[in-house]
């Protein structure tokens, strides 16, 4: 993870903070501290944000648990200053599943801020919320009414938030899982604009969502596109056949110079046939800028790497690889590796059948125009 601090790991799950995070605090601290001009303000500000993304990054966890229950690991959480983001293996096609992984997290929310009420209530408190929106409330009420307000903001049906998956869900299991998205799209767009409209009267803050609710419909439905247009399309008719490989004694200059006659970023590291380490363009690079180009492939190289077989359902590799990008699957048949699969590869691939679909509404469209001149004859 790129500009962001490991903090912590539970049951697999790698939680890291980027560093903007820390930016937020500091500037919390000083902007409280100096209002109201004590230590303990600033200090009040800084516990308060940092208890309320650790409810943040419960809330993840509450998606993580449960996609553990399907069988689907959560790789790391990224808290940001905007909220945090969980990165699943993948997303489960089953619309049951989607919907209880997408209704875990807020319902961690709503059992933070039920928590919460119910101990304020046992000192006697009752919270109110006119209070709370005209600013001045203790810490646990605080937590307690931002807590609800979390759960409630990502129940919205609209991309990226999680509504936006209950509502997928919900339509896909009524309707085809590919429409359901583009439909649970359209309805978070139209959702956006209507943000867009209030914000630009009210506040400018709720433009600035619109446009994060605008941008993640988009990158949804776009991604529905591809897995539709992958859909019947197995590993075997993506997969890069040419490729070369290395031998564990082969200096890293080979791969490098590989790397430029072949296009190709993951080199495979074969011993008697058998695949024995791979070595990716990152390590090739990181590599030839320490140590240059002497060490070989078999002191280098990962000796854990993810196979794949070639039969395998493209659209679910797509979905596994657009997690992580530059990452490459080696495609493996009886033992025996016949090929590497990346997300280069399924681009190629589509942008082939994208020119082949491209041609048949003209042929289409040719017939159409005989049959009607037929029919009027
Ligand atoms: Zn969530």
């Amino acid at each position: 993870m790129r500009w962001s601090v490991k903090v912590g790991q539970l049951a697999g799950t790698v939680v890291y903070v980027h560093v903007t995070f820390f930016v937020l605090l500091a500037w919390i601290g000083v902007i409280d501290g100096l209002e109201k001009g004590s230590l303990a303000a600033a200090v009040e500000a800084v516990g308060f944000t940092t208890t309320l993304f650790a409810c943040v990054v419960l809330h993840e966890f509450g998606h993580a648990f449960m996609a553990r229950r399907f069988g689907i690991r959560t790789r790391d959480i990224l808290l940001f200053p905007f909220g945090g983001v969980g990165r699943l293996e993948r997303i489960p096609d089953v619309p049951s599943q989607e919907l209880l992984i997408a209704l875990a997290g807020p319902a961690v929310s709503v059992g933070i801020a039920t928590a919460l009420f119910a101990v304020l209530w046992l000192q006697g408190i009752a919270p109110r919320l006119e209070e709370f929106a005209m600013g001045e409330v203790p810490f646990t009420e605080r937590l307690m009414f931002i807590n609800a307000g979390l759960a409630a903001f990502n129940l919205l049906p609209a991309f990226p938030m999680d509504g936006g998956r209950v509502l997928r869900a919900l339509l896909a299991m009524r309707i085809d899982y590919m429409r359901a998205t583009e439909l649970a799209a359209r309805i978070g767009q139209g959702l956006a604009v209507l943000f867009a409209i209030v914000g630009a009267m009210t506040n400018p803050l709720l433009v600035i969502i619109a446009l994060f609710v605008w941008m993640g419909a988009a990158g949804e439905a776009g991604l529905a596109h591809i897995k539709r247009a992958l859909r019947g399309a197995t590993v075997d008719s993506a997969m890069r056949t040419e490729f070369g490989a290395l031998a564990p004694g082969d200096a890293i200059g080979r791969a490098a110079e590989m790397a430029i006659r072949h296009a190709q970023s993951d080199f495979p590291v074969l011993l008697d046939g058998h695949v024995v380490g791979l070595l990716t363009r990152h390590d090739l690079t990181r590599w030839l800028s320490v140590d240059g180009a002497d060490r070989t492939a078999g002191e280098v190289m990962h000796r854990t790497f993810e196979t794949i077989g070639r039969s395998e359902p493209l659209d679910a590799v797509f979905g596994r690889l657009s997690q992580e990008p530059g990452k490459a699957l080696l495609v493996m048949d009886h033992g025996r590796l016949v090929g590497l699969v990346g997300l280069d590869e399924i681009t190629n691939l589509l942008r082939v059948r994208r020119a082949v679909a491209r041609r048949q509404p003209t042929v289409m469209g040719e017939e159409v125009s005989m049959h009607r001149r037929a029919g009027t004859r």
